[in-house]
């Protein structure tokens, strides 16, 4: 379903049965559109159609350049609905589940067993494939009422993710015993979310093994060598990433957050929304950076943030050399068509060059160019 966020307060005052006209990808909205409009939207409705069908066939195949290298494209979920339709579209795994999901709309924790069953359907859907689930993110743009959590003057910059699970570690034992739990009989990976100081990682691998250990004092399995990850969503990850893959089997690069604590813009502000580009230069450098270090100390590294469903940004994400991207299962079709086009000599080419440029609208234009030529 097209949506378009951020439109002036006056859209409220349109009249019920005013024809609008609406493009989704554009982030636009025209109030009684004339005919010529209408006529190119449809055109551009038609043609995203079409290329989607053909997309379609891209969806069980792996995502291979030219020259035959294989990037993971994986699904960002947060309910067993969305994984079904993720592997329909072709997901190889679960890059993120978003186990936030689970608590909200409802008025109390979910308990360890409602957690269990949750995480045990994701992973029968996907079988022997990857499930990463990341613990339990709130705070920032997402509040939990039920928590009573304190309003902030700068919630993102605030009590969020890790942070708030640390300090309430019952929680997130909770929350890792349910995982573990159901770890006995599928592939899942644990992510932390929100990792700033290698102190935090610490603390939660401390919080682990205590699951663990209670796991094993009343007999129930779990899978002993369960991997475990961080995100990387803030420049203090990237910078000190050489001491974060020391503790962790795989960084997972949160573009949303980097893009937002890169650039000093609120992500929900549409006021900024402009400057809140994952394509600027500053934000690729960092990604480019985490790459690096992450092989350097032989962990994998993959992008779980908005940047891998922008079709145009397909010959970054081979050129930089991540090992696998999850995105919204809609997009999982046309990414792997997009890669296909490219050798990596290619794709490294253009990100060296896009490396080096002033901005993201330079950025822009550059991949436009190399995904139409
Ligand atoms: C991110 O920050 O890029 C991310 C994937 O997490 P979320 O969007 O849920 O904050
Ligand atoms: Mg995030």
């Amino acid at each position: 379903i097209p949506a378009v966020v951020g439109v002036p307060s006056e859209i409220l005052q349109i009249a019920n049965g005013t024809l609008l006209g609406m493009d989704g990808e554009a982030g636009r909205v025209w109030i009684k559109p004339d005919a010529v409009t209408q006529a190119a939207l449809k055109g551009k409705q038609e043609k995203q159609q079409a290329s989607q069908q053909q997309n379609l066939a891209f969806a069980h195949q792996r995502a291979t350049s030219r020259d035959g290298k294989n990037i993971g494209v994986l699904a960002n979920v947060s309910n067993i609905n969305d994984a079904q339709i993720a592997l329909d579209m072709g997901a190889e795994g679960v890059g993120l589940f978003r186990s936030e999901f689970l608590y909200f709309n409802r008025e109390n924790l979910p308990t360890v067993e409602e957690q269990i069953s949750i995480y045990q359907q994701v992973t029968e859907v996907f079988q022997k494939r990857a499930v990463i689930i990341r613990t339990l993110d709130i705070g920032g743009d997402k509040p939990l009422p039920y928590l009573n959590l304190p309003s902030e003057n700068n919630p993102f910059l605030g009590w969020r993710g890790i942070r708030y699970c640390l300090d309430n570690p019952d929680i997130l034992k909770t929350q890792l015993k349910a995982i573990l739990t159901a770890s006995d009989k599928g592939k899942i990976k644990i992510m932390f979310p929100m990792i700033t100081t290698v102190a935090e990682i610490k603390a939660a691998k401390t919080i682990l093994n205590q699951a663990k250990t209670e796991l094993q004092q009343t007999n129930i399995p779990f899978d002993k060598n369960i991997e475990v990850g961080i995100m990387i969503e803030t420049p203090s990850a990237v910078a000190i990433a050489d001491k974060l893959a020391l503790e962790v089997d795989f960084f997972s690069i949160g573009t949303n957050d980097l893009t937002q604590y890169i650039m000093a813009c609120d992500r929900t502000n549409p006021k900024v929304a402009n400057l809140v580009s994952a394509l600027h230069p500053g934000v690729l450098r960092m990604i480019h950076q985490t790459v690096e270090i992450a092989h350097q100390h032989n962990i994998w590294v993959g992008l779980c943030g908005e940047l891998a469903s922008e079709i145009i940004a397909a010959p970054i994400l081979l050129g930089l050399g991540l090992d696998e991207v999850s995105l919204n299962p809609q997009a999982i079709p046309a990414l792997k068509r997009a890669i296909a086009n490219f050798s990596v000599s290619e794709a490294e080419a253009i990100t060296g060059e896009i490396l080096q440029l002033e901005g993201a609208e330079e950025v822009r234009e550059v991949l436009i160019k190399s995904v139409i030529s």
